[in-house]
């Protein structure tokens, strides 16, 4: 039986759960059987979130997560150092690693002492050239289905697909297959290796009963809490043009985290330790003073201590 199993890491509002349904309906209309579906914790733009997706040429009866994937792919590079979300656990010999990153392979390598084969692509930079928004799930669902062999007639029909059900704009379903083709086209094919993934046959487990902190450990870790912070989330970070403002404070009555304060002066600023960059204060400033900044390169100092 083959089966192979693709585990995507991604943040709340990235597109995550819906990589993983193009790449389970891209494998669906190349003729393979194919499951798909996410694990939230707390539903929080920016949290953590997984999703899974499992190709088979027969009937695939495994349920539940995937602990030991084949493939997996890191749509946010910061969850490398998530003490939480754990992306790399897991992950067969052979397998191999995507990373959303400007950087080279040999470079995430370096920085994150991984030891599988590693394919690197700043996918939010191409999102942003194409789309001019940070929601990669196609580009990812893409990338995905180039490493499992998938060909691109079944994935342009998958995108085209999964993406008029969730948007109605024209334009925008023709930029999300022209950012996934331009992704499929721009990793190389690789080879997998996980020769036991290909060979297992699915396991029938028997599924205890557990306390609600081992049966729901997303919900339960500190990966949601007040002690997390949340501040290696952003992939923009707001910032403030104190010639423009005029006080409002709009900004502080709309962060959702409440981590904008007003200083001295009535001016606000931020706790870039907590701001998760969800740019909601961008959006309401009336004035339109502020402004964002991508985080391209994530301070590991910080992270050791978000993580
Ligand atoms: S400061 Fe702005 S970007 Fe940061 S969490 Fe608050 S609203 Fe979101
Ligand atoms: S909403 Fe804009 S103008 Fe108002 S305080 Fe915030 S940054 Fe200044």
């Amino acid at each position: 039986m083959l089966m192979l199993r693709v585990r995507f890491h991604g943040r709340g509002g990235q597109g995550a759960k819906v990589a993983s349904r193009v790449l389970g309906t891209a494998a669906f209309l190349e003729g393979y059987y194919a499951q798909d579906f996410p694990l939230y914790g707390a539903e929080r733009r920016g949290a953590p979130i997984a999703a899974f997706t499992r190709i088979a040429d027969e009937p695939i009866m495994e349920r539940g997560v995937i602990s030991e994937p084949d493939v997996v792919i890191v749509m946010d590079k910061t969850l490398l150092r998530d003490h939480q979300a754990k992306p790399l656990s897991g992950l067969k010999k052979g397998g191999v690693i995507f990373i959303n990153t400007p950087q080279s392979p040999e470079e995430a390598r370096a920085e994150y002492t991984i030891a599988g084969q590693i394919i690197t692509l700043d996918l939010t930079k191409i999102c942003l050239d194409i789309l001019q928004r940070t929601v990669i799930s196609s580009l990812a669902g893409a990338v995905a289905a180039k490493i499992v062999g998938l060909s691109e007639a079944s994935l342009k029909a998958a995108v085209e697909k999964v993406i008029s059900e969730i948007v109605t704009d024209s334009v925008i379903l023709e930029k999300n297959i022209e950012a996934a083709l331009y992704c499929f086209h721009a990793i190389p094919a690789v080879e997998l290796k996980t020769t036991e993934a290909v060979q297992m046959e699915s396991r029938v487990f028997t599924m205890p009963f557990e306390p609600a902190a081992i049966s729901s450990p997303a919900l339960n870790t500190t990966g949601t809490t007040v002690l997390r912070k949340t501040g290696n989330w952003r992939v923009f970070r707001p910032v403030w043009d104190y010639d423009a403002c005029n006080k409002c404070q709009i900004c502080v009555a709309r962060c959702p985290e409440g981590c904008i304060l007003v200083n001295e002066e009535g001016f606000p600023y931020v706790d870039y330790e907590n701001c998760k960059g969800c740019l909601i204060c961008v959006e309401e400033c009336p004035a339109k003073t502020l402004g964002k900044e991508r985080e391209v390169h994530a301070k590991a100092d910080s992270e050791e201590v978000i993580g």
